[in-house]
């Protein structure tokens, strides 16, 4: 099942358009794409029978992001062999944990205004969404707790980013549309194998990136048993599972995303995202 959000709305996304879940539950779960969280196994039983005939056409520009205001917002750093590399660092023994703030999420098409003389770069990466809270979950028991997998572009200001010692990652990380996410949420049963996706991306035209989410260093259950034995995962939430190698601070020479870039990015089964960057 693919649930998306469409104008604000909470829909079911099918091959024939969006099926709008307030009205065809006859307001049994309600219009906003963040609270079905909240109810996630009922409104994931109910889901399976709800009318396909009432699927509508819609714009694929008028979607935004499936979870638009996570109470919690991780981002997972050097967990890739190969981007690690290319960031001339080691492989950290624990997770590497940051925040993009929640106001930074947006939906798969946007356009991004670049902070000023910034070196503004692009990450691809899967993002999973939280359908229970998780609390000291075991890693056999992680993908249970997963409503579904979505795309995400966890950019990045290098600059912010790597200021200070220790840098802390945050804030270059969470200007205004620098979390773009979607198209849709895609079901965890959708998926034969949910550890093994292609994932990419391009600007212009060129490919940068492209790894399988089998090559991250802490798996997708690992990764909601290391952050649960320590903070309650609420449903909603959403985790950037972390970029593989081909960032543009990786390059040689470095390359920044400049006005009028575009990049496209995707994950196997999922779907794309498009931004646009505009000169700030
Ligand atoms: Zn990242």
């Amino acid at each position: 099942m693919r649930v998306g959000n469409l104008a604000g709305r909470l829909v079911i996304v099918t091959g024939a358009g969006a099926i709008d879940v307030e009205s065809a539950s006859g307001g049994r779960f309600g219009p906003e794409p963040q609270a079905v969280y909240d109810q996630w196994a009922e409104f994931a039983g109910w889901a399976a029978s709800a009318d396909a005939a009432a699927a509508q056409p819609y714009e694929l520009a008028q979607l935004g992001a499936p979870a638009p205001a996570p109470r919690q917002s991780f981002g997972i750093g050097l967990n890739y062999r190969d981007h690690v590399a290319e960031s001339g660092l080691t492989v950290p023994d624990q997770p590497s944990v940051f925040t993009k703030f929640p106001s930074c999420i947006t939906g798969p098409h946007s356009d991004v205004v670049l902070p000023p003389g910034g070196h503004t770069d692009w990450e691809v990466e899967l993002v999973a969404v939280i359908g229970t809270t998780a609390r000291h979950v075991s890693e056999g028991a992680a993908w249970s707790h997963v409503a579904g997998l979505t795309v995400g572009q966890d950019i990045s200001e290098r600059i912010s980013q790597l200021a200070g010692s220790p840098a802390q990652f945050s804030l270059g990380k969470s200007f205004p549309g620098f979390g773009p996410t979607g198209p849709w949420l895609v079901t965890v049963d959708e998926f034969a194998n949910p550890d093994d996706l292609e994932l990419g991306c391009s600007v212009n035209g060129d490919q940068m990136q492209k790894a399988r989410t089998s090559y991250l260093i802490i798996s997708v259950p690992q990764l909601i048993a290391k952050l649960s034995a320590v903070v309650t995962l609420l449903p909603g939430d959403i985790i950037f599972t972390g970029t593989p190698a081909g960032v543009g601070m990786g390059r040689n020479p470095q390359r920044w995303l400049a006005p009028g870039d575009e990049v496209v990015s995707y994950v196997e089964g999922i779907g794309e995202l498009r931004q646009r960057f505009l000169a700030g």
